[in-house]
C-alpha cells in the first residue's frame, strides 16, 4: 500500500491518505505519518501520570522543541516564559497545550531512564496520528543518532512496523524517517508539502517527496 501525507503547519493537522494498493510486497497495514517540525503539542495526554520515580524536575526541553499554539510560540526556540534549567514562570496560567502534556520518558516506565530529554538532547512524543517523533533541537539536529536514543528508536519502529504507527525524528523542518533496517533523510518537507511512503516487509521503505501543495 502506498500513502501520502501532507505536512502540518504551525496551526494545521496532517493528514494521510492511502494511495494505491499494490499487492503483496508491501506491509499491508503500513501507515504514513508526517512529522510536525513546526507543529502545536500534539500529545494530549490528559490524565496520565508520571512514571514512578520520573519528575521533569529541572528539564525543560518541550519548552524549546515544541511550537505553543497558544503563544505563536515556534518550534525550536525558546519560549519567552522559560527559564531553561529552571521552569515556567507562568506555571499556574500556562496555556492547556503545556499543561496537558507529557513526553515519552515521563510517563511511560519502559522508556530508559538514561533518556531523559535535557539529557540527551531528544524528546519522543506520540501524537494522535499514530506518529511517534523524536523533536531535536535545530541547533544539534543529530542527537536523534546518538546511539542510546538511535537504539530505542530502533526498536520502536521494529515493534510498529507492521501497524499504522510511523517514527520519525525532526529538527525544524528536516525530517528522518526511522524504520527498521534503514533511515531516510526526507530533506526539509514545506509545510504542506506531500510525502509518500510504502513499507515493506524487510524493514526498508519507499519514500518521496511530491512537493509542496
Ligand atoms: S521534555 Fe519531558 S521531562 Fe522535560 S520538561 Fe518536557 S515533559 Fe518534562
Ligand atoms: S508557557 Fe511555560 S510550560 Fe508552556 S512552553 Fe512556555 S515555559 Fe514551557
Amino acid at each position: 500500500m502506498v500513502v501520502s501525507f501532507q505536512m502540518m503547519g504551525e496551526r494545521g493537522s496532517c493528514e494521510a491518505s492511502a494511495l494505491s494498493s499494490q499487492g503483496a510486497k508491501s506491509v499491508s497495514a503500513a501507515t504514513l505519518f508526517a512529522p510536525p517540525p513546526v507543529g502545536l503539542r500534539l500529545a494530549v495526554i490528559k490524565g496520565m501520570i508520571p512514571a514512578q520515580g520520573r519528575t521533569c524536575g529541572s528539564c525543560t526541553f518541550c519548552c524549546k522543541v515544541l511550537g505553543i499554539g497558544a503563544l505563536e510560540k515556534p518550534a525550536g526556540r525558546w519560549c519567552a516564559h522559560c527559564k531553561p534549567g529552571r521552569g515556567c514562570t507562568i506555571y499556574e496560567k500556562r496555556p492547556g497545550e503545556c499543561a496537558d502534556f507529557a513526553c515519552q520518558w515521563l510517563v511511560d516506565p519502559r522508556f530508559p531512564e538514561a533518556l531523559r530529554p535535557d539529557k540527551v538532547k531528544v524528546m519522543v512524543s506520540g501524537d494522535q496520528g499514530g506518529r511517534i517523533i523524536a523533536h531535536c533541537d535545530p541547533d544539534n539536529p543529530a542527537a536523534w543518532r546518538s546511539p542510546a536514543v538511535f537504539h530505542t528508536l530502533k526498536s520502536v519502529a521494529a515493534n510498529t512496523w507492521a501497524s499504522a504507527v510511523t517514527v520519525l525524528a525532526v529538527a525544524g523542518r528536516r525530517t528522518w524517517l526511522i524504520a527498521p533496517a534503514a533511515e531516510y533523510d526526507l530533506g526539509v518537507v514545506p509545510e504542506g508539502g506531500q510525502v509518500e511512503m510504502e513499507k515493506f516487509p524487510d524493514g526498508t521503505a519507499r519514500v518521496g517527496q511530491r512537493g509542496a501543495s
